[in-house]
């Protein structure tokens, strides 16, 4: 399975500052064709990103998705919206949506839907806080997110979704998960997938760990067990640290 690294730009950069990234993003990858790479500027910079990417593999996200084709939801941005703008991929359910916007189970699942009808690929974010690790939640907490927004997918419609697993204290946090807590997360999300949409699709599916990933903590991350690649906030926004990052699938 080919790795797949995303770089998650969040609420950082002008449009000027986000075309200067990847630009260099694009010139330090060229010649790597073993790991897909994606990038999520903001909303505002995908336009002008996407003109810098033409004719490249780099492939564009957006960090978040409306489940609507259209209608009075002021602020929001459709997944057909997303598509127009060059976007193969869109984030659904990061923490920090789910955090500081009140996003539920039940909105994710929607949104999933709505990017799979609109031919997004999704890339479903799950991943406990601090007091359900603590309690011993986290393979609960975990499954009942894959439960629900998985709920109802055919089983092809696995084939076309990327898992993130980001343990909620591991984001922004500089505290990242060690390997083995990272391949225990994503052995659950496996075993969930094989009972939802059976073992090959399972297999084929890819599980991507996410939190305060750097360049001097990617390689034993990268190598894991049950890691298929790596979604990183911070260290993304320097294509050297990004570039490094890469360079452990490569
Ligand atoms: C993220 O935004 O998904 C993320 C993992 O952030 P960071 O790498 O900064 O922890």
């Amino acid at each position: 399975m080919k790795p797949l690294v995303v770089g998650n730009w969040k609420m950082h950069g002008t449009q000027h500052e986000a075309v200067a990234l990847a630009r260099e993003v694009l010139k330090g990858l060229r010649g790597r064709r073993r790991v897909d790479v994606v990038l999520a500027p903001p909303f505002t910079a995908l336009g002008p990103v996407r003109k810098t990417l033409r004719g490249s593999a780099l492939r564009l996200a957006g960090q978040n998705v409306h489940w609507e084709e259209q209608g009075a939801f002021t602020g929001e941005i459709s997944a057909k919206m997303l598509r127009e703008l060059g976007c193969h991929f869109a984030i659904v359910g990061h923490s920090e949506r789910r955090r500081l916007f009140n996003e539920t189970d039940q909105t994710v699942a929607k949104k999933l839907a709505a990017c799979l009808r609109s031919g997004l690929r999704p890339i479903l974010c799950v991943g406990e806080t601090l007091e359900q690790r603590n309690a011993g939640a986290t393979r609960r907490v975990i499954t009942r997110q894959l439960r629900i927004a998985l709920k109802g997918m055919t089983k092809d419609a696995i084939e076309k979704i990327e898992i993130a697993y980001e343990p909620v204290w591991a984001i922004g946090t500089g505290r990242n998960a060690t390997p083995e807590q990272a391949s225990r997360a994503h052995a659950t999300i496996r075993r969930m997938l094989k009972k939802l949409f059976g073992t090959k699709r399972a297999e084929q599916t890819r599980i991507l760990y996410g939190g305060s990933v750097r360049a001097d903590n990617a390689g034993e991350l990268a190598c894991a067990r049950e890691v298929n690649g790596l979604l990183v906030g911070g260290a993304s926004l320097k294509a050297k640290d990004f570039l490094s990052i890469i360079g452990n699938f490569s």
